[in-house]
C-alpha cells in the first residue's frame, strides 16, 4: 500500500470544480515549487498548519464569512450572526444558517484535508489550526485540530449553558426548520460556532499561539490571512525564527516573508507536495 492510497488522484467533487478547469491539472509554474516545499517540511522539526475557508471550498463549502459568498444577500450579518442578534431572533439565525448546515453535512473532506491528515500521521505535522467550523479536518483523520472559530460538533443552551452534541439536533433542524431547544430547560440551543463580535475560545487560541511560536514551519493552506487570529499567527512563527509556506489561490500580505508561496488550488498542491517530495517517508522516533 502506498502512503497516499487514501488520496484520490482526481478531485472527487465535480460540482466544486465546475467552471475551474485550470484546477484539474498541475501548473508547471507551481509544480517546480513542490520539491522545495517537501524539503522544507522534512527539514522542520515542528510544523503546524493554519487553514481557512479556502481548504473547504473544493468540498463545496462557501466562504460564509466573506461578502459575495451568496449567504449574505438578503440579510444583515450584524442582525443575524451576532450573539445579541441570535438571542433576539434565533429563528432568523437558523433560517440563515440552514442552507450552509445542509451543505456542510453533505460535504466530504477533499484531498487537501487528507494530505494534512497524512502529514500528521507520518510525523511531519504537529497540529492543524483552523478557522473552519465544518469538522472536515477531523473527518479526514486529523487528530489534533484547534478550531479557533468554534465548530458544529456541539450546541450550548443560552439559558442554562448545558452543552449538547449537535448531531441529533442538526438533521432534525434541517428537516423541520425549527429552533433547537435544550432538553433540560427548554432554552434555545446555540451551535458552538463563534458569531461576529463574540470572543474566541481562549484556551484554544492560547494553544494555537503557543504552537505558532514554537513551530519551525507554519504551512498556511487556503487562508487569505486577512482576519485575526489567522492574521496574527504567522507573525508569531516568523518572530521566533520559524518559516512560512503559503498555499493559497490568491496572494496574501505574508507572501513576501514566506520561504515558499504556491498560488494554486490547495486540493491539487498539498497532495502533490506529498507525492513529489515525501512519498514513502515517515519521520522516525
Ligand atoms: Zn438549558
Amino acid at each position: 500500500m502506498t502512503p497516499l492510497a487514501r488520496v484520490p488522484a482526481e478531485p472527487p467533487y465535480p460540482e466544486a470544480e465546475r467552471g475551474r478547469p485550470e484546477a484539474q491539472r498541475l501548473r508547471p509554474e507551481t509544480g517546480r515549487l513542490y520539491p522545495r516545499a517537501a524539503r522544507l517540511i522534512r527539514e522542520s522539526r515542528l510544523s503546524v498548519a493554519l487553514t481557512g475557508a479556502g481548504i473547504s471550498t473544493p468540498s463545496g463549502i462557501p466562504d460564509f464569512r466573506s461578502p459575495g459568498s451568496g449567504l449574505w444577500e438578503d440579510v444583515d450579518p450584524m442582525e443575524v450572526a451576532t450573539l445579541s442578534g441570535f438571542k433576539e431572533n434565533p429563528q432568523a439565525f437558523y433560517d440563515w444558517i440552514r442552507p450552509l448546515a445542509r451543505t456542510i453535512i453533505n460535504a466530504a473532506p477533499n484531498p487537501a484535508h487528507l494530505a494534512l491528515a497524512e502529514l500528521e500521521a507520518r510525523g511531519f505535522l504537529r497540529a492543524v489550526i483552523t478557522q473552519n467550523i465544518d469538522l472536515l479536518h477531523a473527518r479526514a483523520g486529523s487528530k489534533k485540530v484547534l478550531e479557533v472559530h468554534g465548530h458544529i460538533r456541539r450546541a450550548t443552551c443560552i439559558r442554562c449553558y448545558q452543552a449538547q452534541p449537535a448531531a441529533p439536533y442538526l438533521a432534525r433542524f434541517i428537516e423541520d426548520g425549527g429552533v433547537p431547544r435544550c432538553p433540560g430547560c427548554g432554552g434555545v440551543l446555540k451551535p458552538d460556532v463563534i458569531l461576529f463580535g463574540e470572543q474566541l475560545p481562549a484556551l484554544v487560541l492560547d494553544e494555537a499561539r503557543r504552537l505558532a511560536r514554537h513551530s519551525e514551519l507554519m504551512i498556511v493552506a487556503g487562508s487569505s490571512l486577512e482576519v485575526a487570529p489567522a492574521a496574527d499567527l504567522p507573525a508569531l512563527t516568523l518572530a521566533s525564527g520559524g518559516r512560512l509556506m503559503i498555499v493559497n489561490r490568491e496572494p496574501t500580505s505574508f507572501d513576501g516573508q514566506a520561504d515558499v508561496v504556491i498560488h494554486d488550488d490547495v486540493a491539487i498542491a498539498l497532495p502533490a507536495i506529498l507525492t513529489e517530495g515525501l512519498t514513502g517517508e515517515a519521520r522516525g522516533g
